[in-house]
């Protein structure tokens, strides 16, 4: 019925002949349509036949293509042939079981195509009424997945991008909430003290970016020390409040994290709950990677004190299986988070009944794009079941890792492992201490050069440290074992392979 209503684009008067293309049809779409999803399919069945990090040169990718766009409309099989000659050799496969650098994560089969169906349905949920489905779904959507975290009714989600947006929203809420006026008067010219965030040494920059953006500064965000499992010292936290406050600084805010993003350390936020409660403080939960795993019983210890959050964020983009990108935000102060955000301008007034429930009034964002549908894909394709089981497996698998590397002279385990994430470095007798950076980095450059994994790397207490991040769902005991064959004949050759 559909595809009978579609006609060929009628040229406009003074068009030039011969350069319009007119629309793909129904059948060239199923046409192409088919021989993309067989590609995927091989695509997710092969990984090995690529090198899990690029290899391309820079500039390489930019030299291969043409510096403007064609005149003439080009045929897909033209588009898809330079897909394949150019694109594919420059991406490096995030979506492969042999990635286990910064956050491993999985594009998922029925995440995946839930993404070809919100391409195709193009919804903008900025109005409930731009998009009921869409609005609903996310609602509902997120409410399967606090319940599944453990998170308390009180709290109500929206869908971000990323976790970085999600804590500049929780930022703004509590910069709304501490600061009269702040909507309308905004920070400057005004008699206001200098504020202070606080967040651990090890938290994420997107805590930084937050608060440049609020107006608050870099000097806004002040860095708590940590213990030796590189977690937030609560003791540290209220020195630096009390600290702030007697020199006539104004404490705003504190980002506890879950799963800091070097070590994946967990900061004790039930302490951290104490003292923002004590000092009436916003408490921001950063659990981006690790807020996946509160599904599990068995690490649900780990959360303890987060139901007593302002905020968290969870992106079931790095450890839910969910395609890039989504981020699921909580608040228990949604109104506050409107009060912050909302500003309906004539046109996009909608009845009282719908406004409460219009996407584009809880955030920076006026359009929306149906992110709720692939997160729903996922919940209902694995089950609840399903997914604890391959946090679990991911966690067994870290574990088993950390304990090869524990067994093993010459090699040193430099962080404790709470979730699927081991921090190491190589550390053979015979290299000088002052020589051990250079060896590692030597170690990881050369075991990604293989192709066959990706390792990234970071640096603690001033040393080179090698991460290796357990996230893809096709990730199995055989890929990690790969891993440590290709750490240890690397190190024995002296760091080349
Ligand atoms: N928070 C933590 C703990 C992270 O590790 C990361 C990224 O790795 C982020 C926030 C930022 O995530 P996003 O890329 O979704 O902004």
């Amino acid at each position: 019925m559909y595809f009978e209503s579609v006609r060929p684009r009628i040229p406009i008067v003074g068009e030039v002949p011969g350069s319009l293309t007119t629309p793909m049809t129904p059948d060239e779409f199923r046409r192409h349509g088919h021989a993309l999803v067989d590609w995927v399919a091989e695509y997710l069945a092969h990984p090995e036949r690529y090198a899990v990090l690029s290899r391309v040169e820079p500039g390489a990718i930019t030299a291969a293509l043409p510096a403007e766009a064609p005149d003439l409309g080009e045929s897909f099989e033209a588009l898809f042939a330079d897909f394949e000659r150019v694109l594919v050799p420059g991406l490096t496969h995030w979506n492969q079981p042999g990635f286990m650098a910064y956050f491993a994560s999985t594009a998922s089969a029925p995440g995946i195509l839930a993404e070809l169906l919100s391409a195709a349905l193009n919804q903008q949920a900025m109005l409930w009424r731009t998009s009921p489905a869409a609005t609903e779904l996310e609602s509902v959507t997120l409410g399967w997945l606090q319940r599944l975290l453990g998170l308390p009714d009180a709290f109500s989600g929206v869908i971000y991008d990323t976790a970085s947006i999600s804590t500049l929203h929780a930022l703004a809420c509590a910069r709304e909430r501490a600061v009269p006026g702040v909507r309308v008067e905004g920070l400057v010219g005004r008699a206001l003290p200098r504020m202070r965030v606080y967040a651990s040494a090890q938290a994420h920059s997107s805590v930084d970016k937050g608060v440049m953006l609020l107006g608050l500064g870099q000097n806004g965000l002040a860095h708590v020390p940590v213990d030796d499992a590189f977690c937030m010292r609560p003791d540290a936290l209220r020195d630096a409040i009390a600290r702030d406050r007697a020199s006539g600084v104004q404490p705003l805010a504190v980002v506890a994290t879950l799963g800091t993003t070097a070590t994946t350390s967990v900061d004790p936020v039930a302490a951290i709950a104490e003292i923002c409660d004590a000092e009436g403080l916003w408490l921001h939960v950063d659990a981006a990677y690790a807020g996946a795993a509160a599904m599990l019983p068995e690490q649900r210890a780990h959360f303890a004190g987060w139901e007593r959050a302002d905020s968290v964020v969870v992106n079931p983009h790095k450890w839910l299986f969910t395609p890039f990108d989504l981020s699921a935000f909580y608040t228990r102060h949604p109104a506050l988070l409107r009060a912050a955000f909302s500003l309906v301008p004539d046109y996009l007034r909608t009845a009282d009944t719908e406004q409460s429930r219009n996407l584009m009034d809880t955030g920076i964002q006026l359009g929306r794009r149906f992110r709720a549908l692939k997160l729903w894909a996922v919940l209902r394709h694995f089950g609840a079941d399903g997914l604890r089981d391959r946090l679990a497996g991911h966690i067994a698998l870290a574990q088993m890792f950390a304990d090869w590397i524990d067994a093993t002279p010459g090699w040193t385990r430099v962080a404790p492992v709470p979730f699927s994430v081991v921090c190491f470095r190589a550390t053979p007798a015979d290299v000088p201490d002052d020589g051990l950076d250079a060896f590692n980095e030597r170690i990881v450059e050369a075991v990604n050069a293989t192709g066959e994994v990706f390792l990234s790397h970071t640096r603690l207490n001033g040393q080179t440290v090698i991460r290796l991040a357990i996230g893809h769902e096709g990730t199995t005991a055989a890929h990690v074992t790969r891993a440590w064959t290709l750490l240890r004949e690397t190190a024995a050759g002296r760091g080349t392979t």
